[in-house]
């Protein structure tokens, strides 16, 4: 892992100088997560990591990527998707989140995602947050309807992007938005929500 991490460039990072603290920053979060979560041994067998997936709804083509699926001693699957950030999502907030239940959708309609089992875990882990020597984890509960009712969720936000329903968020976080240098609200703070 450190060494992937060394050749990383980090293209991004301005100012330059502030390239050593991001890569001192990383190999501290990699020392420290497999510390605490590799070194110790696993609790499962990880079948995939970085897996890509692209399948239809309708006529809206998905696609992403899912951090790590683990097969469980029991056969089923635990999708896990790595936060790097510092705050964690509340429980209820992890619950209602879309993208681990859109990876569990992927889990259904890909066919050979599909053909490793059923999907029982759905969790959030936190490298930075190490409480009692383990990363934090946020979940969400794997029940029968999770599939539909995430159907459901996407198909209403498909419909709100074609007809141009964009509406901001109070609690938006500017900072990493690609659309910072077209949006009125950031360039005119009291445009109204
Ligand atoms: S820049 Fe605009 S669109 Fe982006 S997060 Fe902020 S308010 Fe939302």
């Amino acid at each position: 892992m450190l060494e992937l991490a060394r050749e990383q460039s980090f293209e991004d990072v301005k100012p330059r100088p502030l390239v050593a603290e991001q890569r001192r920053l990383l190999e501290k979060l990699l020392g420290d997560y497999f510390a605490s979560e590799v070194a110790p041994g696993l609790d499962a067998e990880v079948l995939a990591v970085e897996q890509r997936f692209r399948f239809e709804l309708d006529t809206t083509t998905l696609t992403g990527y899912i951090d790590r699926i683990d097969r469980l001693p029991d056969g089923h699957l635990r999708l896990i998707d790595y936060k790097t950030s510092k705050k964690l999502l509340k429980v209820e907030e992890a619950e209602q989140d879309l993208q681990l239940a859109l990876y569990a959708l992927a889990c259904l309609d890909v066919p050979e995602l599909c053909a490793l089992g059923d999907v029982s875990e759905l969790v959030y882990l936190y490298p930075r947050h190490l409480p009692y020597g383990r990363v934090a984890r946020r979940g969400q509960t794997m029940t029968p309807d999770l599939p539909n009712r995430t159907r459901e969720r996407i198909r209403g936000l498909v419909d709100a992007i074609v007809s141009e329903q964009f509406e901001f968020s109070p609690t938006a976080d500017c900072k990493w938005c690609d659309f910072k240098n077209i949006c009125p609200r950031h360039h005119l703070k009291d445009v109204p929500l």
